[in-house]
């Protein structure tokens, strides 16, 4: 996601690197170059002049600073107006003063309201919540099914209703909901709703009538992030007819250019509060402003990938692992494989390492860290006995060509793991017990 914007400004930056101050025409070439940037990465025209103004006048003088060299500069004001014009500050959920709070989502067809539905469901229930989920979409065949199935997966119930039952009237559906979550002790309530392929009275009054009828604490306008400058239109007409107090943005793991989710923020004024980012339950986030600023301009994200560490590390574990790397030599490769395994959890490395500062430029690298290569070193160390795995000195030259012939790879790659765990044990018992597990991992790969 935004891989092009990226590029293209990483490029306006380096353009500014070595010089010593900026001209006015150096500011406007730069200007020129970051407005084309946002263009091509559909960001709506509206929002992208007054982007550059703001820029044009932060730049031109005023904020000249002996701290930091002139692309330093640019960069810090591109950053600041890139996490003002997506919301600035992080918005957090609000809740009822008495339960349930009740979240609807409201969006057109093929957006991913059911599957945000499951998300946010799974993500309250991870909170401590007790989420019910409500199918008010009764119009597209299959969706009170397919919201039933999301909910089973995300563990949480879900309210339907029953055959002959208020079948066809969403806002009854809607309305008897609560009255359920009240006398069932659920908290919260996730209303999904049905969309429609393109804006459209009548489904904005129903939305708007469920609306009415629920008075929810949130109505989350969700909206694919692949659609470009539609999304803004989408987003508009939604404002009017239902009017919403947050954005989702699905669909931020496709290429596209991701312009929407730049625009939507400043031409509704309303906060993006979540990001869905594939298919799985799990690809959902909160959505933090100044974090996918610093992603956009490569800087990359320590924050985000440091929670995703800890969600998926256990901390005793954590700790263990910790306590065993200060002492240097007690890191097996058991441990490493333990590691591995959970790295591998988290998902593709490649998105792993696009989040880390200064991996930005280094896409090319990046392209060839191989999740096989993860499997395969997890392959060899399968391989080896229990023995050999707390101390691998023990592996001699036939049981490193057993090794290698039962894990599919050549003598020379056992000998390679073995040589650099070494060297990264030797490395990891100087540098003591860093916070993040993922780190040290990767240092040992
Ligand atoms: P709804 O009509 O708004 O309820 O949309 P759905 O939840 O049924 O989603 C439409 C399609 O988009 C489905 O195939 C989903 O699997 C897919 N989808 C939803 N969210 C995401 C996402 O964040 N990333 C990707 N790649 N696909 C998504």
């Amino acid at each position: 996601m935004f891989d092009t914007l990226s590029d293209r400004l990483s490029g306006v930056f380096t353009n500014l690197r070595g010089k010593g101050r900026l001209s006015d025409a150096d500011i406007d070439a730069t200007a020129r170059e970051i407005r084309i940037a946002l263009l091509e990465a559909d960001v709506a025209l509206p929002v992208v002049r007054q982007f550059i103004a703001r820029i044009k006048e932060r730049a031109g003088g005023a904020e000249v600073s002996k701290a930091l060299n002139p692309a330093q500069q640019v960069i810090k004001i591109v950053n600041e107006e890139l996490v003002a014009i997506l919301g600035g500050e992080t918005r957090r959920l609000q809740y009822a003063k008495q339960p349930p709070t009740v979240i609807m989502l409201a969006g057109l067809q093929g957006a991913g309201k059911t599957t945000l539905a499951g998300k946010l469901a799974r993500w309250l229930r991870d909170q401590g919540h007790t989420p019910l989920l409500v199918a008010c979409d009764l119009q597209r065949p299959n969706a009170v099914n397919q919201l039933q199935v999301v909910g089973e997966r995300a563990g949480v119930q879900t309210y339907a209703p029953e055959p002959g039952n208020g079948v066809g009237d969403p806002v009854r559906v809607a309305r008897d909901s609560i009255d359920f979550a009240r006398r069932a002790q659920h908290d919260m309530v996730v209303v999904d709703t049905a969309g429609r392929l393109g804006i459209d009275a009548e489904m904005m009054q129903q939305a708007a009538d469920i609306r009415a009828a629920v008075d929810p604490q949130e109505v989350l306008f969700v909206v694919d992030a692949m659609v470009g400058q539609d999304a803004v239109n989408t987003a508009q007409a939604f404002q009017d007819g239902v009017g919403f107090t947050g954005v989702v943005l699905t669909k931020l793991d496709g290429d596209a250019r991701g312009g929407a989710a730049l625009s939507v923020r400043e031409v509704t004024g309303q906060p993006i509060m979540f990001a869905s980012n594939g298919e799985k339950l799990e690809d959902f986030d909160v959505f933090h402003p100044d974090r996918m600023a610093s992603r956009i301009l490569g800087m990359g994200d320590m924050l985000t990938l440091i929670e995703q560490a800890e969600r998926h590390f256990d901390q005793d574990e954590a700790e263990r692992m910790a306590a065993k790397l200060t002492a240097g030599n007690q890191f097996t490769l058991e441990d490493f494989l333990d590691q591995l395994q959970a790295i591998r959890r988290m998902g593709p490395i490649g998105n792993l390492l696009g989040m880390m500062p200064g991996m930005g430029q280094m896409k090319d690298a990046l392209a060839q860290v191989d999740d096989k290569d993860l499997d395969r070193t997890a392959a060899i160390i399968r391989g080896m006995t229990p023995a050999e795995r707390e101390n691998p000195k023990i592996i001699n030259g036939s049981r490193r060509l057993r090794i290698a012939t039962g894990s599919g790879v050549k003598v020379s790659d056992v000998n390679q793991l073995v040589d650099r765990f070494f060297e990264a044990r030797k490395m990891m018992g100087q540098l003591g017990g860093m916070g993040l597990p993922g780190m040290r991992k990767r240092s040992a790969t």
